[in-house]
């Protein structure tokens, strides 16, 4: 079989402990003068002075943004002629303004962006990212994901131009992190990390950054969740999340994230829970994919096999009490059907083994 793979990473990556606080030197050192601070609410009383160029910012994102939420923030930065937007946050606000910088530069329209009905000119004002939580990855990713909230659908944006110009990732930001957010989003990174790698779509440059970030995962989401105040705990997170996002950002993501969405929109579980609500039953079955690769993967990270790492990822998420069961967030029976519907999204067709209706039934029913 002849190999053939691409890799591309165009984000500069300043990583470094209180980093953040330099942040006028390093936008003075780049040459920006005029920007707007987009964030969320829980950074806005601390981030709002940080730099006289920052002359405007924009705060209304809500968990999951929306269509409207991508359109408002658009709107502010055209009317701000901002030269560059600084992303202070988690995913959200990220993603957000990712979305925002690129359509205020292009004068598009979100809703007919994410429609289908028009693609991405291409273009985007200069981004700036700050992370404030360590996971989503969405720092080193072409990726924006948003909601349409009429239609309570879930969707994925996908272009270069999104990918950040620069990310600056202070750990210290993550210790304001509740346990519980620290696990969500920690588990997220972890189930980009496996998916990336038993994505249909995998390649040795991201199997490496895959397996890497599980690691970290696996060794320092514990302490993170138990010790907030751990800087190295936080600082091992911070780079498994951009590990993991760069392992995903090319292969993209499997069965666990098609299944989220709907978990997401339909039951508001958060988008790492939501991921690893499935990941352990998917490792069960992914482990019949391309004769054990997957239970190779588990042995480089110690474990016996795929199932014993499948049984990790559960005591993972029990020890920092996540959801196991879907009868936990409000899924019925009678719902099956329709959760089953919803799983076939595109990201499904990713997945090494293939999931018919029968098999997606299967899983679901075996988490109720
Ligand atoms: P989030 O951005 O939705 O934030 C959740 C909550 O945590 C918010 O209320 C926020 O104010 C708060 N918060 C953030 N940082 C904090 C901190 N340091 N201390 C205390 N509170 C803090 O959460 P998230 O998990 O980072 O992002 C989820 C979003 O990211 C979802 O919409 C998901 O679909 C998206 N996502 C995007 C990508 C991508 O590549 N673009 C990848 C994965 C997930």
């Amino acid at each position: 079989m002849t190999k053939t793979w691409t890799y591309t990473q165009p984000v500069e990556i300043l990583f470094q402990s209180g980093i953040a606080g330099k942040i006028d030197d390093l936008l003075n050192q780049r040459g920006f003068t005029k920007g707007i601070l987009v964030c969320d609410e829980f950074f806005l009383s601390a981030w709002g002075k940080i730099s006289p160029k920052l002359t405007t910012t924009y705060s209304d994102i809500q968990p999951n943004p929306t269509i409207e939420n991508a359109q408002n923030c658009t709107n502010a930065i055209i009317a701000s002629d901002a030269e560059f937007v600084l992303a202070v946050g988690g995913g959200s606000a990220i993603d957000c303004a990712k979305i925002a910088a690129a359509l205020a530069k292009s004068k598009q329209n979100a809703a007919k962006v994410f429609a289908g009905e028009e693609s991405l000119a291409g273009l985007s004002l200069p981004l700036i990212v700050i992370p404030t939580t360590a996971g989503t990855g969405s720092e080193v990713t072409p990726v924006s994901v948003l909601m349409d909230a009429e239609e309570g659908k879930k969707s994925s944006i996908v272009h270069p131009c999104l990918f950040p110009k620069l990310t600056i990732i202070d750990p210290e930001l993550c210790v304001s992190m509740p346990p519980d957010l620290t696990a969500i989003t920690g588990l997220d990174a972890l189930a980009h990390a496996i998916e990336a790698f038993w994505s249909i779509n995998h390649q040795p440059i991201c199997d490496a950054l895959a397996l890497e970030a599980s690691r970290k995962v696996f060794e320092y989401l514990p302490t993170a969740y138990k010790d907030g105040n751990n800087l190295k705990a936080r600082a091992e997170m911070c780079e498994a999340s951009v590990m993991a996002g760069m392992a995903f950002a090319i292969p993209r993501t499997a069965g666990s994230h098609a299944c989220s969405y709907a978990f997401t929109t339909g039951y508001d579980v958060p988008h790492g829970e939501a991921c690893a609500l499935t990941l352990a039953a998917f490792t069960r079955i992914n482990c019949e994919a391309e004769e054990g690769r997957l239970h190779n993967f588990a042995k480089q990270l110690g474990f016996k096999d795929a199932y014993a790492m499948a049984d990790r990822i559960d005591e993972l998420k029990k020890m920092t009490g996540m959801r196991m069961t879907l009868k936990e967030i409000g899924v019925t029976e009678k719902d099956i059907p329709m959760l089953v519907e919803a799983s076939k999204h595109p990201n499904l067709l990713f997945n090494p083994v293939e999931m018919d209706d029968k098999r997606l039934k299967e899983l679901l029913e075996g988490l109720l």
